[in-house]
């Protein structure tokens, strides 16, 4: 079992930072999830440096503690877990760092590993959907964003942090009957935007929708859309919070949920089979006082938890 340092004995602040001071080793043995980094931040539209996401995350994760109230559980009683590093990337070449990315995330999906992968802009999401996709087929996907990243091209082009999500229903990685995208908000270019998601078949939640049918209605929408069992992928924009909570990001969109509310969301998706997940957008030159790192930090934890009560729930059964 791979657990990380204990903060009780030896001070958070010491040692080399890897996530909540789990041991960096790049193995798929004896593990139940790996935090992965994908430091690739040459689709972005408007502002660049989310290549130094990762370790600004990871910087702040040692802050974490291992047991997590809201969910009841000591995570590392459950499940193992190890910092496998960062994923070669080309900055400047998508297509070879998409490359890459299957190359790298194969070895772990094949074992049933859950990978936690931090970006990196958006783009990221279609290596990482083109990794699942070997190993499960189609994938279900909930994707926490305020912007819905399905637009066909920008400045002409089909690879951007604005494109993933079309690119993955045309690639056919996606069940996207199954499929569900939360938050939209902000100025678009036309209706299109949005409408445009909906005509590629994803349930689409804007923030007005949050609002007006309240935090359970969403949570059963999810439910309902995604079902019980079915091999699910989430992708979580950190510009999905709002920028008063996480500023450090490249397009931020205010009028969005309170960290609170975003942490909500996660611990919502207790019980769903969940593959793999992703956390993209942190932009470290952005931020103010750690604060986008903390949200970050603790969005990922949930994500762990979330792994750690399915594992929970399998010892039970068995
Ligand atoms: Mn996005
Ligand atoms: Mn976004």
């Amino acid at each position: 079992m791979y657990q990380p340092k204990d903060s009780s004995k030896s001070p958070r602040y010491t040692g080399i930072r890897t996530f909540m001071r789990l041991e960096n080793i790049a193995t798929t043995e004896n593990v139940d999830f790996v935090i992965v980094g994908i430091p690739f931040d040459t689709a972005a539209s408007n502002r660049v440096g989310a290549r130094y996401g990762p370790q600004h995350i990871r910087n702040f994760s040692v802050l974490l503690r291992p047991y997590n109230p809201d969910q009841e559980i000591n995570i590392f009683e459950y499940c193992s877990g190890v910092d496998y590093g960062d994923l070669d990337v080309i900055p400047g070449n998508i297509h070879r760092t998409y490359e890459n990315i299957v190359e790298g995330l194969s070895p772990i999906i094949k074992k049933r590993i859950v990978p936690i992968i931090l970006g990196g802009d958006h783009s990221i999401t279609l290596g990482n959907l083109r990794a699942f996709y070997k190993e499960y087929g189609p994938v279900a996907l909930i994707h926490f964003d305020s912007h819905s990243d399905t637009w066909d091209h920008y400045y002409g082009e089909k690879y951007m942090h604005g494109t993933p999500f079309r690119r993955a229903v045309e690639e056919g990685l996606l069940d996207v009957k199954h499929s569900i995208q939360i938050g939209m908000r902000g100025p678009l270019y036309s209706p299109d935007d949005i409408n445009d998601a909906r005509k590629l078949g994803f349930e689409v939640l804007t923030m007005k929708d949050i609002r007006k049918l309240g935090e359970n209605q969403i949570i059963h929408c999810i439910q309902q859309r995604v079902g019980k069992n079915r091999p699910v992928f989430v992708s979580f924009d950190i510009d999905f919070v709002d920028p008063s909570y996480a500023p450090g990001t490249g397009t931020p969109e205010v009028g969005g949920p309170t960290s609170y509310e975003a942490l909500e969301f996660i611990r919502s998706l207790k019980g769903l089979n969940i593959v793999g997940f992703d956390l993209v957008e942190v932009l470290p030159d952005y931020d103010f006082g750690d604060i986008t790192a903390a949200v970050a930090s603790s969005v990922v934890f949930e994500m762990i938890s979330l792994i750690a009560l399915k594992k929970k729930e399998l010892i039970e059964l068995n």
